[in-house]
């Protein structure tokens, strides 16, 4: 069933990606979204691709990538290209940010944390607010236009968002050396040829931050789909970091099961004796991604309710 036309097929062929940070093992929110993403690109039959969100080491959970990677496999989720690790792309951050830096479209900032609070970076306009201090290395930020983001999201609808007001001239380069998730984001989302972008709403509030940065480098906009995300049952998101993955242990077949019930719809259920591949193939021809537009939450579906 392939409800949500698949523009970026009439174009292009459809290039999806599951974009997972090391910290900690999947739980049932960032589940649905390996598997949404995955049912997508092969309702539209196209590309599948992972990338390792690598480059805040002090957020890192050792040996998480490599275990979520297990995870990804052990639910059959094959990707159609080795995984892309954000920690091997400094070469291809630095060169953005260079070209950036020639377009007059950043400035290095020197301002603490104390500054920021005091007049917040949404009033920076254009100039780091402290003096140059050349004994310690600055941040890069973006010099935000004073211009209105808008873009259609397939599930969440129209979005506008004006940067100079909600955010301000926002990092590129941290001042002690990593890259900010932006940047990292919409350099990779080009260079793996990403034509929709499909991962949880808690992250729309970026979208219009990358489409300025994709702009602003004459990168490509890829099509947005964001995710209601899963919630517990006091209202908050699952989190890998606060421990909410799922007893990695379980069988497969079981893994998939909850996690469709997220996106099948009411009495719709897959056939009691099927195995992984099984599954999967019921997900693509059964699974409806409209049904989920407008929503921001899930409440998580525990087996014991
Ligand atoms: N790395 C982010 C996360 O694990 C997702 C980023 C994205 O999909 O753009 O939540």
């Amino acid at each position: 069933m392939l409800a949500i036309p698949c523009l970026a097929f009439l174009r292009m062929p459809y290039r999806g990606r599951f974009a997972p940070s090391p910290t900690g093992i999947l739980h049932a929110g960032s589940l649905l979204t390996a598997l949404a993403s995955w049912v997508r690109a092969r309702q539209c039959h196209g590309q599948w691709l992972l990338r390792v969100e690598d480059v805040d080491p002090p957020r890192e959970i050792a040996g998480s990538a490599q275990a979520i990677l297990a995870q990804l496999q052990h639910l059959g989720l094959a990707a159609d290209a080795p995984p892309l690790f954000q920690s091997a792309r400094h070469d291809a951050y630095t060169c953005a940010l260079d070209t950036l830096k020639r377009r007059h479209l950043v400035f290095p900032c020197w301002c603490s944390r104390n500054d920021l609070a005091s007049t917040g970076s949404r009033h920076l306009d254009g100039h780091c607010a402290a003096s140059p201090d050349r004994s310690r290395a600055p941040a890069w930020r973006l010099r935000v236009p004073d211009e209105t983001i808008v873009f259609d999201d397939i599930l969440q609808g129209r979005q506008c968002q004006n940067l100079r007001d909600a955010i301000g001239d926002f990092v590129l380069y941290r001042a002690d050396g990593l890259w900010a998730y932006q940047l990292a984001c919409v350099v990779d989302d080009a260079a793996q040829g990403i034509t929709e972008v499909v991962r949880g709403v808690d992250l729309i509030d970026s979208t219009p931050r990358q489409i300025c940065l994709q702009r602003a480098l004459d990168l490509p906009t890829p099509a947005y789909l964001h995710l209601p995300v899963v919630t517990d049952a006091a209202g908050h998101k699952l989190s890998k970091s606060r421990g909410d993955a799922l007893a990695s242990r379980q069988p497969a077949e079981s893994i998939l099961r909850r996690t469709l019930q997220y996106l099948l719809p009411a009495g719709v259920s897959p056939p009691a004796d099927a195995d992984v591949h099984a599954l999967l193939d019921f997900a693509v021809a059964r699974v409806n991604l409209q049904m989920l537009a407008g929503r921001h939450t899930l409440p998580e579906t525990r087996p014991d309710r």
